[in-house]
């Protein structure tokens, strides 16, 4: 695994070079879900320092059973109200906020002595029936009502886009969150993250902007699934 590591790393650095841009200003998240805690327990001695994770009770059993430090938690999967209170205490990130009433809840939730919890708000940005994620059109709204929450920092966006065979139309959609991004921040949004690209489209995504890839199976490799519960 630490050579899955390592050329991923390479990847990334060859798609930053590409656009002219630092290979500091990817950060690589390896999605353990449904890995083992010695899985990442690995990765972290291969000096990955980022972890994302789906589900919330699996989460929670691996981060008591991994001993490793310096790891940022990252929750990137689909979030209930009745699981907010486990995911403001334990995480650093949440990527998948899409609705107001979460937001609110996050925010009161998060503990008084930790620093204010960063949120990305997922878009649907292929609007897909499908899939979770605010429509690009109530971003603002949204962003209206979540700037007032004190304790969560606004950071930016996330997207899963639709699957498309060729790279191009990959692009294309990063391109469009991207461009969502900007205009935010036009209005005064102060955005500095954009958390888009897996496994099979990191490249693409880089070109695109990501700030933060979230990358699983061409880390750890295929996930066998048995290890998930919500
Ligand atoms: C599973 C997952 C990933 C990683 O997917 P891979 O294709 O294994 O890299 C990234 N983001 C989210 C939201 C996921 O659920």
């Amino acid at each position: 695994m630490p050579e899955n590591i390592e050329r991923v790393r390479d990847r990334i650095t060859r798609a930053a070079a590409q656009c002219g841009r630092s290979v500091d200003s990817v950060t690589l998240i390896a999605v353990s879900k449904s890995q083992p805690a010695t899985a990442i327990a690995a990765a972290s001695r291969a000096g990955v320092k980022h972890f994302g994770e789906s589900y919330l009770k699996e989460a929670l059993e691996k981060m008591s059973a991994v001993k490793e430090r310096d790891i940022t938690w990252h929750f990137i999967g689909t979030l209930q109200a009745n699981k907010t209170r486990a995911i403001a205490e334990n995480f650093e990130w949440v990527h998948s906020v899409d609705r107001l009433r979460i937001a609110e809840r996050l925010s009161a939730q998060r503990p008084y002595h930790a620093p204010p919890l960063n949120v990305c708000v997922q878009v649907n940005i292929g609007g897909e029936l499908s899939k979770g994620g605010a429509a690009s059109e109530d971003l603002a709204d949204l962003f209206a009502g979540m700037g007032k929450l004190p304790r969560l920092k606004l950071r930016g966006l996330m997207c899963l886009p639709p699957e498309e065979d060729e790279p191009e139309r990959q692009r294309h959609w990063f391109a469009q969150l991207r461009e969502r991004f900007d205009e935010l921040n036009r209005d005064g949004a102060g955005l500095d993250t954009l958390s888009m690209g897996m496994s099979g489209d990191f490249e693409a995504a880089v070109l695109e902007g990501a700030t933060m890839v979230r990358v699983g199976t061409a880390i750890f490799g295929p996930r066998t699934n048995t290890m998930r519960s919500a």
